[in-house]
């Protein structure tokens, strides 16, 4: 059941370990399928070079496997996944990566200042990427961490972990995860050639004089 969607989950995985947001094992993606109101989300544990569709696991709103081959089961995050779709009734999927400049702000439990354009497209409080509290990986703790920052934007830090973003499409949280990277990227290199002097953030209006639609000016 619903193979095209597994074909765009297992793609889009391959792409965040190709583009090197997520390596390894760690990392997952979720879509959701508006007609049936089922999700189909990678599985837990599996390398994503050699997943296919039919390792992808559909599972129901209340975190109930619908569908999964044999040995596959839902990835660890999925409870952080259906917060996520619960939080936002206006996405239809879910990208959490591991990507390197990100970690180091995760690390710091630092938010990721919107020195660059590409905030825009995050639409996050102020341009920044907020910092969810630390929760152990795959708990409820974690899943509840993450609803109060996506009520005020579409991408967000976990802190010592990782980053999730949401999006329309599993391919527009991909690039929103991409986004979070590469802020952070600019944040650190231009952190060090200021010597480690705070950097100014765009201020949200011009955020906003760019992308006037997509800004939430809070
Ligand atoms: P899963 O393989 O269970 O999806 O775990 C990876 C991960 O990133 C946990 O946070
Ligand atoms: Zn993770």
């Amino acid at each position: 059941m619903l193979e095209a969607l597994k074909t765009v989950v297992v793609r889009c995985a391959q792409t965040a370990e190709a583009e090197g947001l997520c390596r390894w094992r760690s990392g997952n993606f979720s879509a959701l399928d508006t007609q049936t109101g089922l999700i189909c989300v990678t599985p837990s544990g599996i390398e994503r070079r050699t997943m296919k569709p039919e390792d992808v696991v559909v599972m129901n709103r209340s975190a109930r496997v619908v569908e999964a081959a044999p040995g596959r089961k839902p990835s660890s995050e999925a409870l952080m996944h259906l917060a996520a779709y619960e939080t936002r009734p206006d996405i239809r999927a879910v990208a959490h990566t591991h990507s390197p400049f990100a970690l180091v702000f995760a690390a710091l439990e630092q938010p990721i200042p919107g020195l660059v354009l590409e905030a825009a497209h995050l639409c996050c409080e102020g341009g920044t990427v907020p910092v969810a509290p630390f929760a152990p990986q795959g708990t409820t703790a974690l899943a509840d961490s993450v609803r109060e920052p996506l009520q005020k934007g579409d991408a967000l830090l976990l802190a010592r972990h990782g980053v999730m973003a949401v999006g329309a499409s599993l391919e527009e949280a991909l690039l929103k995860a991409a986004y979070v990277e590469e802020l952070a990227e600019v944040a650190y290199r231009a952190t060090a050639l200021a010597s480690g002097a705070s950097v100014a953030a765009l201020p949200p209006e011009s955020l906003a004089l760019h992308y006037p639609e997509k800004i939430k000016m809070k």
